[in-house]
């Protein structure tokens, strides 16, 4: 296999050494669709169908589910000692970081992210997930109660049973490592669903999981459409717990399935429309610009928390603006294959035409198109968007209100910080929110004011394994990353002996 330093290549070049799997995985092994059905996978880098992948629906789901079932009432992985899970999480993390490269190349050509990204983000976070769950799981203590001496009672934690996670196509194995990651280590079984637009990192995660000792039955890949499998999954009256990330429209949709269904447990990290307040006191504009531009450039713009609405003081919006100009200037699209690339690919044409209508919208609303608008790079096949800025936008246009989840950012003004702390509340979302000052009274208060999961202060889109993530308001519920994250994969257990003097 060629490596990435090696500069671009052609789709074809690229994948021409890997054995791409595109069967469903299911007790310990890859399968066909019981309906023998497959559908096309696309690279949106210039629209190669890279496999023909098999097209999941009930009863696959089905079948998965109840050998995840079946694993899981075995106690093979569910009571095993909590430190030899950690042991079979963290082989896993090692054989991804041994095939790094392979699953980088994976995801870049299946989705469109440079590998520049795929390489030294989304790859290394997503190892460093399931490693941190594995390391972390043998250090959670239970409680006891302070009843007093009658009785002694133990409040325990137990892991939930069958859980199905559907997951997207922006960071599919990050996302899909952020569910894997703690509801494995808590001991559950997991049918996990990708996105059929992204469905090739999580095939071979997989068959990395099996190989690393997580036994069969306890990770299934399904992969298949929304409506057909994801559905199948959310509906299962044998499913425990549906972790889900995507939009909050189908985020709405798993909490109907669970309420026609066996009531399980939901969590949702859903939309987001994530404002990114500068200040008159920002004492960096430089830092702020870079920021500004990053947060709503990076991976295209499709990114959950992608700051696009800049809400900019009238006093520094114009010395803000060029320079935000300035650093887009340098996140033009390019071959995502090519190291050099900072922005790739829309993930497929679909996204593609929503996010030009956007763009149309902006401009049939009387938003100032300040920068891009444009499809480019028509001629490669693929699907690409230039950064784009609107400047004069009010909260009450279409994208201002929307998630477009591609590279627009929608610039507005004001004059006191309450108008825009209200702007920046004014929308069903609270996913993130950033806010830039050197004033530290300002920085509390409007951390405390935004409604939303996370406030970055003087940054923008900064993480760790060790911070929640996750949204208020129809941003959804439940957190991902963190300790936090391994309390939505267990229920609370009372056990009360009664003691005798
Ligand atoms: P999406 O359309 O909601 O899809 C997410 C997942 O749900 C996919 O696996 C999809 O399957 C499945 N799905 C679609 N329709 C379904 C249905 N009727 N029943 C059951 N499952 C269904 O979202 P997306 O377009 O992939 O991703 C973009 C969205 O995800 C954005 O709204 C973004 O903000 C959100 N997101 C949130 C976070 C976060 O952490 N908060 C992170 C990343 C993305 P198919 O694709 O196979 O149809
Ligand atoms: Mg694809």
């Amino acid at each position: 296999m060629t490596t990435v330093s090696e500069g671009p290549r052609s789709v074809e070049d690229a994948v021409s050494g890997l054995d791409i799997r595109a069967q469903a995985f299911i007790d310990g092994g890859y399968v066909d669709a019981a309906s023998g059905e497959t559908f096309d996978c696309v690279s949106p880098i210039g629209g190669e169908v890279l496999a023909k992948v098999a097209a999941g629906d009930k009863e696959d789901v089905d079948r998965a589910v109840a050998g995840a079932r079946a694993a899981f009432e075995s106690g093979v992985w569910s009571r095993l000692a909590p430190k030899k899970r950690k042991q079979a999480l963290q082989r896993l993390a090692s054989l991804m970081a041994e095939h790094a490269e392979e699953l980088a190349l994976l995801e870049t050509v299946d989705m469109g992210k440079p590998i520049r990204d795929a390489t030294n983000v989304d790859v290394p976070l997503a190892i460093e997930c399931i490693g941190w769950y594995g390391e972390a799981i043998d250090k959670v203590y239970d409680e006891i109660a302070p009843t007093g001496p009658e009785a002694h009672v133990s409040i325990v934690r137990e892991p939930l049973g069958v859980v199905g996670a559907v997951v997207p196509w922006n960071f599919p194995l990050m996302m899909a490592s952020w569910k894997i990651g703690p509801a494995l280590a808590t001991g559950n079984s997991v049918v996990l669903k990708p996105a059929e637009q992204s469905p090739l990192t999580a095939l071979r995660l997989a068959e990395l999981a099996s190989e690393a000792g997580i036994p069969d039955g306890v990770l299934q890949v399904v992969p298949g459409f929304g409506e057909t499998a994801g559905q199948a999954l959310g509906r299962h009256p044998d499913v425990d717990m549906i972790a889900f990330t995507g939009s909050t429209e189908v985020g709405k949709l798993f909490l109907r399935y669970s309420g026609e269904s066996n009531m399980k447990r939901v969590a949702l990290e859903c939309g987001g429309k994530s404002p990114h307040i500068v200040t008159k006191e920002c004492g960096d504009l430089d830092a702020a610009a870079m920021a500004v531009a990053w947060g709503v450039f990076y991976n295209q713009g499709e990114v959950c928390n992608a700051g696009s609405r800049l809400l900019v003081h009238e006093a520094v919006k114009d010395e803000l603006l060029e320079k935000v100009v300035a650093v887009a200037g340098r996140i033009q699209p390019g071959d995502p294959l090519d190291p050099k690339t900072r922005m790739g690919a829309i993930v497929d044409e679909t996204q593609l035409g929503r996010v030009l209508g956007y763009i149309e919208s902006g401009k049939r609303e009387g938003a100032g198109l300040h920068l891009g608008g444009a499809r480019v790079r028509e001629e490669t096949g693929g699907y690409y968007v230039e950064p784009t800025i609107f400047d004069a936008v009010s909260n009450e246009m279409t994208i201002a209100r929307e998630e477009i989840f591609g590279p627009v950012l929608s610039a507005l003004t004001f004059s006191e910080l309450d108008e825009a702390i209200a702007v920046a509340n004014d929308t069903i979302y609270g996913l993130s929110a950033g806010i830039w000052t050197d004033d530290v009274n300002v920085a509390h208060k409007a951390a405390r004011a935004i409604k939303a999961g996370i406030v970055w202060v003087n940054t923008f889109d900064a993480g760790d394994i060790s911070s929640p993530f996750g949204g208020f308001k129809q941003s959804g519920f439940g957190r991902d990353k963190s300790i936090h994250a391994l309390d939505k994969f267990t229920d609370l257990k009372a056990i009360w002996i009664a003691l005798r003097d």
